[in-house]
């Protein structure tokens, strides 16, 4: 069945101005599931003036943090609710494994409870000044009207690592979802709406990033964006948003290593090295896409690794035994196909997968083999540029240095893993590698405590954490005279 959707402009659920709408795909087997509304620049402008006068004018901005943390534990009991309800939602709309979107809820449930736990945490500090008669300390204040512009590959996830940390700061928000995937965003937005957040607090548009995302990160009315999505469209937003110097924060793409040494838990680092690459189907940003294998156990691993990566059961993603799921578009996964095509004419070999899966019930779908690449070499393309798919390159290296050499060897810095039993080694080597989340002995896991983002072109600011928290706040320095009296200082 069809549903029709609609947006949350200023406490109304409305159609575009339009009247467009959009197509909403079910990637398994290409069948529409929903009629979304697409939105034009008028509606997120009228977004962002409702946003505006809640902050500015209805006194949102000035409101305490005990009830912003009531609001965000109510949200957050609407989402437990709702739960299995949304995980199904989501991967009807994204293709995941129906556990991936069961985990992403709950750690978003969590991360809710995080941030209701940090509202009246101390975030300012005090000072010591060379005047001893001054007494100052600093304060965080919410940055004002968010902009938040997201992509398609954990929607749910990361619309509450910007919603959370956002509202829980008292700013108010303007969150246009990846135009593919906005079904589970509209759910969300329906609970904030019941959670009881003032009208014009919480915004929905719904509508293509060349039109809603360049309309928010341009406007003067937007005091910040955030943006998690690819590196071009990461520098239009930056350049949009230059115009009033917005407040920005960048979560972008990566082309992560994982280091394997030879003195590993051996099947540890096979079974993370296939979670690192093959998890929701390889659409992950901090995805371990080179595995960096030490020379003496290259051969052997590529086998272990080759021979699990054959096993993983592709398919429904509603299907409860199913871990792997369809990519997200035909387009993507053509450029997923192209990616690999230009793999084997660059010269690299391999060693399994490589194809679209066709097979009776699948045909429609969009699903593309895990594909593992051997025989690289580090100019490769495939090396390179981030594929976004199930498609790992594996890189043979001999000692720490030249391990460390290739795994700096990329223009990103999200993330990055070293799999080794001598842990002394292990954080030699973790510390040289310029990325900004990093496992030792593991890879993967994501901690709503612990800050989240990339070094380089892989994004500016860090979400989750207390840094999640500060990146939405300004900071405000307040200096106390206790000796008042005249300076004379023009007498
Ligand atoms: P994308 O094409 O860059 O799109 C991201 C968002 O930006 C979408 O909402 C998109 O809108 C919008 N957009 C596109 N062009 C825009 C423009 N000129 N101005 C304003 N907004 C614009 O990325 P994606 O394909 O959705 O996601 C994949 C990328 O996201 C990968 O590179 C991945 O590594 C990265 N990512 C990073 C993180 C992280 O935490 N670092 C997390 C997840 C994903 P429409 O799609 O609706 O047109």
């Amino acid at each position: 069945m069809t549903t029709q959707e609609k947006m949350l402009i200023g406490g109304r659920w409305v159609d575009a101005a339009s009247g467009e709408t959009q197509a909403i795909i079910n990637p398994f087997d290409a069948s529409v599931i929903a009629q979304a509304a697409k939105a034009g620049a008028e509606d997120a402008n009228q977004a962002i003036a409702a946003a505006k006068r809640a902050f500015y004018e209805n006194g949102w901005g000035e409101t305490a943090a005990p009830e912003r943390a009531r609001l965000l534990n109510a949200f957050a009991g609407l989402m437990e609710k709702g739960a299995e309800e949304l995980a199904r939602l989501e991967t009807l709309n994204t293709g995941k494994a129906l556990i991936e979107s069961q985990c992403d809820v709950a750690d978003s449930i969590a991360c809710l409870h995080y941030y209701a736990g940090l509202v009246n945490k101390p975030l300012g500090h005090t000072y010591s000044v060379s005047d001893p008669a001054v007494c100052g300390f600093s304060v965080r204040e919410p940055v004002g009207v968010c902009g938040m512009i997201s992509a398609w590959n954990f929607p749910i996830s990361l619309a509450v690592w910007k919603i959370a940390p956002a509202l829980a700061a008292g700013n108010s928000i303007v969150f246009k979802p990846a135009e593919l995937t906005p079904l589970s965003a509209i759910r969300i937005f329906e609970m904030l709406e019941k959670a009881g957040y003032p009208v014009g607090v919480v915004n929905l548009v719904t509508g293509p990033g060349r039109v809603v995302g360049q309309t928010i990160a341009e406007s003067e009315d937007v005091d910040k964006v955030a943006f998690t999505g690819g590196i071009d469209a990461g520098r239009h937003v930056m350049r949009a948003a230059a115009g009033n110097m917005k407040n920005i924060s960048m979560e972008l793409g990566g082309k992560s290593p994982n280091i394997i040494f030879a003195d590993a838990d051996f099947d540890a680092a096979v079974d993370y090295g296939l979670f690192g690459i093959f998890y929701n189907q390889g659409e992950v940003c901090s995805a371990a896409s080179r595995l960096i294998v030490e020379n003496s156990i290259y051969d052997r691993y590529l086998e272990a690794l080759v021979a699990k990566t054959k096993k993983i059961k592709i398919g429904n993603g509603l299907d409860p035994d199913v871990r792997m799921g369809p990519l997200i578009s035909e387009e993507h996964m053509n450029n997923v196909l192209g990616y690999i095509e230009l793999g084997v004419r660059e010269g690299a070999t391999l060693a399994c997968g490589g194809k679209r899966v066709v097979k009776p019930g699948y045909e429609k779908g969009f699903f593309v083999e895990p594909t593992v690449f051997t025989d690289t070499r580090p100019d490769m393309r495939i090396v390179r540029e981030e594929i976004f798919g199930p498609v790992v390159t594996l890189q043979r290296f001999d000692g720490e240095e030249e391990a460390v050499r290739l795994a700096n060897d990329t223009s990103c810095g999200l993330a990055a893993g070293v799999f080794s039993s001598n842990i002394s080694k292990a954080i030699r080597v973790i510390r040289k590698v310029r990325a900004g989340i990093t496992w030792i002995n593991s890879y993967g896991p994501v901690y709503n405590e612990a800050p989240w983002g990339g070094y380089r072109q892989s994004g500016i600011g860090r979400e989750l954490g207390i840094s999640g928290i500060e990146d939405y706040t300004e900071v405000k320095q307040i200096n106390i005279n206790t000796n008042v009296a005249p300076t004379g200082w023009f007498d």
